[in-house]
């Protein structure tokens, strides 16, 4: 087996050297074997292996020599899949076959002489796969890269200067545009003679205002002219005149292979491949991605050293770029707004996924996150769209795939902004905007400028989804996918933008934005060092590796609101609740970490005898203490006849105690002025936990024992065993000479930053040291099983 070669056998476990991973024990050799990453390079590896064994390096090649001529040449041999050819410098050039009879037959040949040219042609060389970390080589190259642009930044005389100074740094330049212009020019020729009137055109960061030098080259093809032409040349079959097939299509026409009108894209895109392959010089490295969102070929272009994506279907793509376009055109700080916080994104390895797919924001999001602040600025800086929509005229109404795209078609028709901000200024409320956003209760709406309630997607989300599942080509238009960030397309309303973000990539957004306010706040941020030394945006973009946890967050362990995954029951629940959904999900919360302490980890569990509820100011900000003699049966019922909206908007649960606000300045996420709910001393809710045994140690062992291979579910994912897993080393294992105990207090955020549920942990008695192994512990388990048991309560509700 291909696998055997790679893993060694260490005195500490074993060793992957393919992935360079060590693994301690059988499982999680088992594990990773099995798991995507081993997957994914075992894969790339044997596809680099077949390509060696199928290709010849071929060199003595001169600059004049073209691919096809390559191609041509090598034909003689067997069918050529691909060239490579190194035409800087022109002298060599890989011929890849499709069969690997080519490589010899080739081989066989001692001579080999095209166009008066003697060349050479040997086998590829056997290069040794090797996995080269990648983390380490892009932090160093951004390093560099800032290292470059510092001297200038440096001695610009503000901020504004420097960020005007990104902006024309990176903006692709005119040379750049008229090149990406030709290339476009020579496709639509090309294409046009395959598929009769087709249109291609640009969109996204080329022509969207916001391209840099590197930036790929996005392209539509439009076929509704020429499925047009191919219905109108049908009728005419029965007189097919010259040039014309049975059928009556052109038979010189690509068109003669396929019928535009019932083909998939996927058939089209191959076709679309194979022109580019065949007809467009210079484009190599031409592939098919059929399982994008949508379909795309993507090819490179050589001499422009160019990506493009070639999609079918992206009306709405020209639309949005038609839209950024006009937003530039309105308000002028807009673009170095954008160059600067992408590049800051770059820096921090927040945005731009290498393949086009991945968990990170993409350059359209983290755009359409910049605006929606631009949107909330006092005075706003840009209008909502819905706003645009009221400003065009009727010639401008626009609608595609039936969402409404209508906004005017020119900068004029909008009134400037009263907002005088300058960049430096507006550059730090994005991060403070976005350092305290709640995200996690949130739908960010461009088109209404205003953050809308998760509420209001939660119950709508499950159904259509459920409608979906049934009958998938019948929902018109589902809700958006829901995830840790939810920004909607500001046209396509059913489409979360960054709906492919994961927790971890959420977080460091977040985390990233509350590092830079911070530092927007110190005096290195505005003034100029007279010493030589960084300031401003230098800075600001520094990469850094993991942010080093502050003593308050290593023992706190927080259960994010996760609106994605809950239970549908508690979706609906929640809905009902509206505002005052986070105590409703707060208490469950409570309720479930008390079922893992008590239950599942069989600890004893003291609670508070405080029994008080706490307060949702109006504005959403949670300061609570939550009733412990909850139990997991408790059901909706009971705490929403506790929930009483006061004149304020106020919900309070359990007794009612009048609110007590002080103020603050800011500008919240929503656009209001938040009022921190202020208090002595606050109560909250606190457990103190006694365990008198080992129960977080060795549970995986006693979990494969127990399941023994038939339940092969993950940690923390089944209550039952858990609990029996628990009751096992309780049983096995000896007591602990000193018991531990810990104070376990529960706090709820959310309103002016993300909902989530923080537990604080402290160890008040710990004479044996083990506080630290639990606290590790429970930092995955608790989590985890909490949602389990959200998810058991509801079901059994
Ligand atoms: P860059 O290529 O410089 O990263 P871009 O704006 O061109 O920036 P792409 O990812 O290439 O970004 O996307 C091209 C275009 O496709 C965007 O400008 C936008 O019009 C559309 N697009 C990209 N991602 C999405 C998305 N998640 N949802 C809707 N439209 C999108
Ligand atoms: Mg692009």
């Amino acid at each position: 087996m291909e696998e055997d070669g790679d893993i060694k056998a260490t005195p500490k476990g074993f060793h992957c050297t393919l992935c360079n991973v060590n693994l301690p024990n059988e499982p999680s050799l088992d594990q990773h074997v099995k798991g995507r990453k081993h997957k994914t390079l075992s894969t790339v590896r044997a596809t680099r292996k077949a390509q060696e064994e199928h290709s010849v390096f071929v060199s003595g090649i001169k600059p004049e020599i073209s691919e096809t001529d390559v191609a041509e040449y090598f034909q003689q041999f067997g069918e050529v899949s691909d060239v490579i050819m190194d035409k800087d410098k022109g002298v060599y050039a890989i011929v890849q076959f499709s069969e690997t009879d080519g490589v010899q037959a080739t081989l066989s040949r001692v001579e080999h002489l095209m166009k008066g040219l003697k060349l050479r042609v040997k086998s590829r060389e056997k290069k040794e796969f090797k996995l080269i970390p990648k983390k380490k080589n892009d932090f160093q190259n951004l390093q560099q890269a800032l290292d470059r642009l510092k001297p200038q930044l440096c001695q610009l005389p503000s901020v504004d200067a420097q960020m005007q100074f990104i902006l024309e740094r990176f903006q692709l330049g005119e040379n750049e545009k008229k090149a990406r212009g030709l290339l476009v020019q020579l496709l639509q020729e090309v294409f046009v003679e395959f598929f009769p009137e087709s249109q291609i055109l640009q969109f996204g960061s080329s022509v969207n205002t916001f391209g840099i030098h590197s930036c790929d080259l996005d392209l539509f093809l439009d076929l509704e002219n020429t499925k047009v032409f191919q219905a109108r040349a049908k009728p005419t079959t029965e007189q097919a005149g010259e040039g014309m097939s049975d059928d009556g299509r052109s038979e010189d026409s690509i068109l003669s292979d396929i019928d535009i009108s019932t083909a998939s894209p996927a058939e089209v895109l191959e076709l679309v491949a194979a022109i580019l392959r065949r007809c467009v010089p210079s484009v190599h490295k031409v592939h098919v991605v059929s399982s994008a969102r949508l379909p795309v070929v993507k090819f490179h272009h050589r001499e422009l050293n160019l990506q493009g994506d070639i999609t079918l279907n992206n009306r709405l793509a020209v639309r949005n770029t038609r839209f950024l376009q006009l937003c530039s055109g309105v308000e002028e700080r807009l673009r170095p707004l954008v160059y600067t916080i992408r590049y800051w994104a770059r820096q921090k390895q927040l945005a731009g996924n290498p393949s086009g797919a991945g968990p990170l924001l993409n350059n359209y999001a983290l755009t359409l996150l910049i605006i929606f602040f631009l949107q909330n600025c006092e005075p706003p800086v840009l209008p909502t769209v819905d706003q645009l929509k009221h400003m065009a005229c009727e010639e401008e109404e626009c609608v595609i795939e039936g969402w409404n795209c209508t906004f005017p078609s020119q900068p004029i028709a909008v009134p400037l902004s009263k907002n005088k901000q300058d960049l430096c200024t507006l550059l730090a409320g994005f991060f403070s905007f976005y350092a305290k956003f709640d995200f996690a209760s949130s739908v960010i709406s461009v088109r209404e400028g205003r953050a809308l309630p998760i509420t209001d997607f939660l119950v709508h989300n499950k159904e259509e989804q459920a409608m979906e599942e049934e009958e998938p080509t019948k929902s018109p238009h589902h809700g958006p996918k829901l995830g840790p960030l939810n920004l909607l397309d500001p046209f396509e309303l059913s489409h979360n933008v960054a709906g492919n973000l994961n927790e971890r990539s959420h977080r460091s957004f977040q985390r990233e934005c509350q590092d830079a306010e911070k530092y927007c706040r110190s005096l290195q941020y505005q003034r100029k060092s007279t010493k030589g030394k960084s300031w401003g945006l230098v800075r600001l973009f520094t990469p850094h590796g993991e942010v080093a946890q502050t003593k308050t967050e290593q023992l706190s362990i927080s259960i994010p609101f996760k609106s994605a995954s809950l239970p549908e029951g508690l979706r609906n629940q929640l809905h009902m609740a509206g505002d005052g959904f986070r105590l409703l999900w707060f208490q469950k919360v409570c309720s479930a970490v008390e079922g893992v302490f008590q239950s599942v980890l069989r600890c004893h569990l003291t609670p508070s005898t405080d029994a008080v509820f706490g307060e949702v100011t109006a504005e959403g900000m949670v300061t609570t203490s939550a009733s412990l003699n909850t139990s997991l049966n408790d059901s909706y019922d009971s705490v929403e006849s506790q929930i009483e909206a006061s004149p304020l908007g106020t919900a309070v649960l359990g007794a009612k105690r009048p609110l007590s606000s002080g103020s603050d300045t800011s500008v919240s996420p929503q656009g209001k002025k938040p009022r921190l709910a202020k208090r002595g001393k606050p109560e909250l809710p606190h457990w103190i936990c006694v365990l008198k045994h080992i129960v977080w140690a060795g549970r995986r062992k006693v979990r494969r024992e127990l399941s023994k291979d038939t339940d092969t579910r993950p940690e923390g994912s089944c209550v039952d065993l858990e609990s029996q897993v628990t009751a096992h080393i309780i049983e096995k294992e000896p007591e602990l000479k000193e018991p531990l105990e810990v104070e376990v207090q529960a706090q709820m955020v959310g309103g002016t930053e993300s909902t989530k549920a923080v537990l604080l942990f402290e160890p008040t008695s710990d004479q044996t040291g083990v506080f630290q192994d639990f606290f590790h512990f429970l930092e995955a388990f608790l989590p985890k099983m909490v949602e389990t048991l959200l998810e058991k309560d509801v079901g059994s509700a």
